[in-house]
């Protein structure tokens, strides 16, 4: 039964396009937000500017991920379920952006459509996705890991 069970809670749903993404953050921020989840109204507290506004900043590539980790000690990852819904794309920074633009393409905060994109991906060139609304996004794994660094004597040969 607990099998059965495990089974469900691991079923991605594609009409919702979710996917599992990385989210990787620092030491200090890892049990907040295992207990609080994400709040969007701290989203740019760490950062002077956001390339996409402010969300929450998932990756598909975990090395993207772990450099908002603190690179050095034990470093953590969320592997995260999120629902990104229907994806606009850019490869230009939008750092106004509060939620994802209409379908429309209006520029500036558009206040006269009702059909908005869910997500948002910047290709810069690599991918990172940005939802604007917490209950998109869930951390479901923690991953933990230590770089162990070459020692300075270290002649290139491996041992
Ligand atoms: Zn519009």
């Amino acid at each position: 039964m607990q099998y059965a069970n495990r089974q469900i809670a691991n079923l991605l749903h594609s009409d919702l396009n979710e996917v599992y993404l990385f989210h990787g953050t620092r030491k200090d921020r890892v049990n907040v937000l295992l207990h609080n989840g994400f709040d969007l109204r701290l989203a740019a507290m760490n950062f002077k500017s956001l390339w996409l506004g402010a969300g929450v900043y998932v990756a598909d590539e975990a090395n993207l991920s772990a450099q908002y980790t603190e690179r050095n000690g034990v470093c953590t990852i969320f592997v995260m379920r999120v629902c990104l819904g229907d994806v606009f794309t850019t490869k230009t920074h939008m750092t106004d952006l509060k939620r994802p633009p209409c379908k429309s393409f209006c520029n500036g905060i558009c206040t006269q459509h009702k059909d908005f994109f869910d997500s948002v991906v910047g290709e810069f060139p690599q991918r990172e996705f940005v939802v604007y609304d917490d209950a998109k996004c869930y951390p479901e794994y923690v991953i933990q890991y230590q770089v162990v660094q070459s020692p300075p004597d270290h002649k290139g040969g491996y041992y």
